[in-house]
């Protein structure tokens, strides 16, 4: 039931009254707040709960994660962006349709006033070819005048529209640009969303293969979240992952890659770099955020610092892209068990350095 076009009929269907209950329902239940977003993602749920979007939910339900605002908006972000996307390029699409319609008829008056400017010169033309008569050439002349002026004010207004329509097109090819930005982007951490993610190590592993580079994957996971909400509130919770986000998006900037991977997972993307450089940096990294110490903006209290645990895999050859990962979560885990706050390499080789 992925297509929007089945959801569409799902709400007009026999079950419709149902499924909104049960939306409903799971809202009051879980807590959420009854927004327009969150009753489409609640329904997206109730209609589909083995769809990616439900399996998210249930793993946020079964960590026992709250559904702040923050958390409801990414997983729309990620999991409702069809829809959405498809509407504003719908309707920037119709705009566009309109800003051509505009275009083409103005050129078309444009075309049919220069014939007729061609018309009165060729009959100017022929008048003088065979009248040579001087008081003729008066009215002759200033029927030339009436036309070039006629010519010349439709040309000005042709390239004023043309000026407008112009200027509309490039406001509408940011508006894609930026629509395109915003379904790709975790909305609280302003890193790239899950989406992107998958996307971005889809096309890495391609690269990856056709070139014979080395490709690093890296998994970032806040150690104690659960604890820390609870503890200090979601608010707080919130500035917690916006803090990780920001280390790892400066330390993950182009030609690589940082995206939120869900709840408080971030992922890296390597091209090019080996798992043991990656292995050194991230350790670094992990040093860096346990030795700042946050305070809570409310209250200016000490929140104390947090650790991250971390895993990185390179790629082997002939592994998919989805084994990679598999391989750099189960380091991760392996980092969780031996304690946090460190980087495990996904093959698990003895000594990996602490952080
Ligand atoms: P933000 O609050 O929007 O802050 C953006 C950047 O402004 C910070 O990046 C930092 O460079 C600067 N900044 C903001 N407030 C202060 C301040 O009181 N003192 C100093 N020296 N610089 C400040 P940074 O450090 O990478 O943090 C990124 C985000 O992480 C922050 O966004 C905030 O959401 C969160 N964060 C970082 N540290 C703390 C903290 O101690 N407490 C809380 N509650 N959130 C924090």
């Amino acid at each position: 039931m992925d297509n929007p076009a089945d959801f569409e009929a799902i709400l007009r269907g026999p079950d419709a009254y149902r499924l909104a209950r049960s939306a409903l329902d799971m809202m009051v239940r879980y807590k959420v707040w009854p927004t327009p977003l969150n009753y489409e993602l609640w329904l997206h749920y109730s209609a589909n709960p083995k769809s990616a979007l439900g399996q998210e939910i249930d793993r946020l339900i079964a960590a026992g994660d709250p559904f702040t605002e923050a958390t409801c908006e990414s997983l729309a972000a990620t999991f409702l962006p069809k829809a959405k996307l498809n509407e504003q390029i719908r309707d920037a699409g119709d705009q566009l349709s309109r800003e051509l319609d505009t275009v083409s008829r103005a050129i078309q008056a444009a075309h049919a006033s220069s014939k007729a400017y061609g018309v009165t010169l060729a009959d100017a033309s022929t008048e003088l070819a065979h009248n040579s008569d001087p008081s003729t050439l008066r009215p002759l002349v200033a029927n030339l005048s009436d036309a070039t002026r006629l010519v010349e004010e439709e040309n000005k207004a042709l390239q004023k529209q043309l000026q407008e329509s112009t200027k509309e097109v490039h406001q509408l090819r940011d508006h894609l640009a930026q629509v395109r930005r915003d379904a790709t982007t975790d909305a609280l951490t302003n890193l790239g969303n899950r989406k992107a993610f998958d996307t971005e190590l889809r096309h890495a592993h391609e690269v990856a293969e056709r070139s014979g580079e080395v490709l690093t994957l890296a998994v970032v996971d806040i150690d104690h979240f659960k604890r820390f909400n609870d503890t200090w509130g979601h608010q707080t919770g919130d500035q917690v992952l916006r803090y990780v986000a920001s280390v790892l998006g400066r330390v993950g900037a182009p030609p690589r890659f940082a995206a939120r991977y869900g709840g408080e997972e971030f992922a890296l993307i390597f091209p090019g770099e080996t798992a043991a450089n990656i292995h050194s940096m991230l350790s670094d990294v992990l040093k860096e955020i346990a030795s700042r110490s946050l305070r809570r903006r409310s209250t200016n209290e000490e929140l104390g610092a947090i650790t991250v645990s971390a895993s990185v895999a390179e790629l082997k050859n002939k592994e998919t892209a989805h084994t990679l990962l598999e391989r750099a979560d189960a380091a991760l885990y392996d980092s969780k068990r031996a304690g946090r706050n460190r980087v495990t390499n996904a093959e698990g080789s003895p000594g990996e350095a602490a952080a």
